[in-house]
């Protein structure tokens, strides 16, 4: 099996297949030796496991995952990567690549038809241009998952992981915290990619709540209120609220002293636990 950290064998690759670099792609291919087995360890890629890997780029994480993993999907939107594919993971006869847009196919079915029973994680170097819609899109989906592991820009990574109620934290914040619990695994420095992109990455893993869905809430509604919170986070619950969901801000004032919060909370300073309680109360005001 060829070498894929080895720059010189990604070059002569790259040559040979004519292939060139897609920066709109998101195409920083993995060189760090360490990384992708420290991403197919940490993201359950192992025996009874199935993994789900998107953006395939030459396979050097895919071959990780496949010496890991019971069987590899794997889906790549730049069709130029597949005759490539075919000579590096020639080795493996558990990986299957479906040419397409994580965005645009049926993932559900996916699933379905090439795991059968398997409990799947999913494990990638993540396009970063789409991070937050690919994690939005796997996560609302309620897909049979058991963890999401991926690598995403340093900056994404602390606020995807940041905790709910403080100032780090953003509408996605809650938006992971809600279907799981998010931390960060290891930094990884631009160095580790070819080409070098220009910021910083960090691994996270997102492991999965069986059942995301708190008694009694309005999923609708308090995802609306998130939004509505953090699109104006620095003003008071009561003004955004009322301004972009027509909430009269009387009732906001009523909801949060009946929810145990000061009438200037700001939705950053709310826990998980109090953006349950305020919703449950506004949801059917
Ligand atoms: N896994 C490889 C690695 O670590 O070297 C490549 C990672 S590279 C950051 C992102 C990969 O995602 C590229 O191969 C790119 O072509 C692919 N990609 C970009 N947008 C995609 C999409 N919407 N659906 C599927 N793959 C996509």
């Amino acid at each position: 099996m060829e070498n894929l950290t080895n720059i010189s064998v990604v070059q002569d690759l790259a040559r040979r297949h004519g292939f060139h670099f897609s920066k709109g792609l998101g195409q920083n291919f993995l060189i760090n030796p360490t990384v992708c087995p420290r991403i197919a360890e940490l993201g359950n890629a192992r025996p009874g496991f199935g993994v789900l890997e998107i953006g395939t780029g030459f396979g050097v994480l895919t071959a990780e995952l496949a010496k890991r993993a019971d069987k590899v999907v794997a889906v790549e939107i730049d069709q130029r990567l597949l005759p490539v594919l075919e000579e590096t993971l020639a080795d493996f006869d558990n990986v299957k690549i479906v040419p397409g847009d994580i965005m645009k196919i049926d993932v559900a079915a996916l699933l379905r038809q090439e795991f059968g029973g398997l409990p799947v994680a999913v494990c990638a170097n993540l396009p970063y241009y789409i991070t937050s819609p690919i994690l939005m899109l796997l996560l609302e989906s309620r897909l049979p998952l058991t963890s999401i592991t991926v690598m995403v820009q340093k900056e994404a990574a602390q606020r995807l992981c940041a905790q709910v109620g403080t100032r780090e934290a953003g509408a996605i914040t809650v938006g992971v915290h809600y279907y799981g619990e998010a931390r960060q695994l290891f930094p990884v420095s631009r160095g580790s990619f070819m080409p070098a992109p220009n910021v910083d990455s960090a691994v996270i893993r997102i492991d999965l709540h069986e059942n995301p869905h708190p008694e009694g809430l309005d999923e609708g509604f308090f995802f609306r209120m998130v939004k509505a919170g953090f699109s104006q986070r620095r003003k008071t619950l009561a003004n955004s609220l009322a301004s972009l969901l027509g909430i009269p801000k009387q009732a906001v004032y009523a909801a949060l002293e009946q929810a145990g919060l000061a009438p200037a909370a700001r939705i950053e300073q709310l826990t998980m636990e109090q953006l349950f309680a305020l919703a449950r109360i506004l949801q059917s005001a």
